[in-house]
């Protein structure tokens, strides 16, 4: 029998895995949950000496019960080939009393490739599976990593088309230039004047409004989304956590006891698929909720309060400047224990209010995570110990996740569990801010005069993805108002 995915609004509302990946978002504004969370399929002892391509395998296809084996092995060896600079696809590197799961070695260079090599596959194989005649696009908003990553997994995959929406004056140079010189005739990007919190509620309007989807669908179009509230990218972010800890096993750094799990986050996304792969049965302690100064997920996981009511401050780790953390709706329905109208009361009133607070049995429920964050000073810090220290040069992101590493320790006493840190940039992806907090003196150099510099220091050669930039040309340029996303989206496709 099939695994079914409900609606975190209403769970009487089933699809199959293929339905819920063609879909995105659910009619109800829910997002799609496994009704259950499916066991590892196989020992700890066999995932240790798997591939990443086996281990992608071996998990996914518990998840995405109604696609075949085959059917899934061909996606996974379309994703994870040579797009990525290294065979394990997702290495380990220890440095300075941790192990960082370094998820950036794909096209675009940050974690967003891990789901989005393999998700335009999972989709047109759906597509196919339930006779889908129309053209897929692709709606996605991006707070500076999801876009490339989405443009360049769909880049001139037949039958779909892309459009992207970023905050204009919300990502990295290196981010927006990466987007905006992006090839292919599917895609359109667009800058939002407003932030990625407007750009997301923008996106999942269009994608609920029934009236559009009518004009889309008489025009030969349907939309789906390639944000992490589509189930087809949480399921293959699972994987790397499993794979991580065969690793550590294989490795004999572990020997079936818990390791903990750093997650820098933003939309709960990456976190949430670890704590998926902890419901599996992976042994994983802790899980570490690192945010940067945008701390709503701190908050919440300290009073149980959920509040987006406050100031957006925009930081270094732009891809983490979030206020609605999508994701957390699943985590909320779960320990809701799968009551729907609970959660969906409660999304309700984060809606009207932005605000909700969960109960005391919720609460409770919550045990196993851990939340703080780092300030834009701790950041830098934490940047420049680790350079002089252990010779590592990490991204601003991932350093805000040590950073929240070492509070952790201070706080709870847990100096000995092996800890995982989720590395979701290159350095090379966030140079300026990486070199100013290396050292001041940087502050005068132009962006590639930096990356020359970050080579050096960091002793790694410059990734192409940065390369490739230095003579590429800038080949979109809409900029629109909040309100005018649908207009955009409309010309583009001429309806
Ligand atoms: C998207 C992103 C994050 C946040 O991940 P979520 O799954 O949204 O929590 C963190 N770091 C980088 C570099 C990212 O691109």
């Amino acid at each position: 029998m099939d695994l079914m995915y409900v609606s975190t609004r209403d769970s009487r509302v089933r699809l199959t895995a293929s339905q819920a990946i063609l879909k995105g978002l659910a009619e109800d504004g829910g997002l799609f949950v496994p009704e259950r969370i499916p066991k590892l399929p196989v020992s700890l002892e066999e995932l240790s000496g798997m591939s990443y391509q086996e281990t992608a395998c071996a998990v996914m296809r518990e998840f995405l019960t109604d696609f075949t084996g085959e059917e899934l092995k061909g996606c996974v060896e379309k994703a994870y080939d040579d797009k990525f600079d290294t065979e394990e696809i997702a290495p380990l590197t220890e440095a300075c009393g941790a192990y960082y799961l370094e998820l950036f070695h794909g096209s675009t260079i940050a974690f967003k490739d891990m789901a989005l090599s393999i998700l335009p596959h999972l989709l047109t194989v759906s597509a196919k599976k339930n006779g889908v005649k129309n053209e897929i696009v692709i709606l996605t908003a991006t707070s500076g990593d999801t876009g490339k990553a989405a443009m360049a997994g769909f880049a001139d995959v037949p039958g779909t088309k892309i459009v992207v929406f970023y905050p204009k004056n919300g990502v990295s140079p290196i981010q927006e230039k990466q987007m905006l010189t992006q090839k292919g005739d599917n895609p359109l990007v667009a800058g939002i004047h407003g932030n990625f919190d407007q750009a997301q509620t923008g996106v999942k309007q269009m994608l609920n409004d029934p009236a559009f989807a009518a004009q889309m669908d008489a025009a030969g179009y349907q939309f789906s989304s390639a944000n992490s509230i589509n189930i087809g990218r949480l399921v293959p972010q699972i994987v790397y956590y499993v794979y991580a800890y065969a690793k550590l096993r294989a490795n004999g750094a572990v020997c079936d006891e818990p390791v903990n799990v750093v997650v820098p986050t933003g939309n709960f996304g990456n976190i949430l698929a670890a704590f998926y792969a902890k419901c599996m049965g992976l042994p994983i302690g802790k899980l570490i909720c690192a945010s940067n100064e945008n701390k709503v997920l701190t908050d919440f996981f300290h009073t149980g309060v959920y509040d987006r009511n406050r100031e957006f401050v925009l930081t270094d780790s732009p891809s983490m400047d979030i206020l609605i953390s999508s994701n957390l709706e699943r985590l909320i329905y779960r320990i809701a224990e799968e009551d729907s109208d609970m959660n969906k009361r409660l999304m309700a009133e984060l809606a009207d209010a932005g605000r909700y607070e969960v109960t005391s049995g919720m609460r409770g429920r919550l045990k196993d995570f851990y939340g703080n964050y780092a300030t834009e000073q701790e950041t830098a810090d934490t940047i420049r110990r680790l350079c002089e220290d252990c010779g590592y040069v990490i991204d601003t992101h991932t350093a805000v996740a040590a950073c929240v590493y070492e509070k952790y320790k201070k706080d709870t006493g847990d100096r000995d569990t092996k800890t995982i840190i989720a590395s979701t940039a290159s350095p090379f992806k966030f140079t300026r801010s990486v070199m100013k907090a290396i050292d001041g003196r940087y502050d005068g150099m132009d962006d590639f005069e930096l990356v020359d510099e970050l080579a050096k220091i960091a002793g790694r050669p410059e990734p192409l993805a940065v390369k490739e930039l230095r003579t590429a040309q800038v080949r979109h340029n809409t900029v629109c108002n909040v309100s005018e996303m649908p207009d955009v989206v409309r010309h583009f496709l001429g309806v």
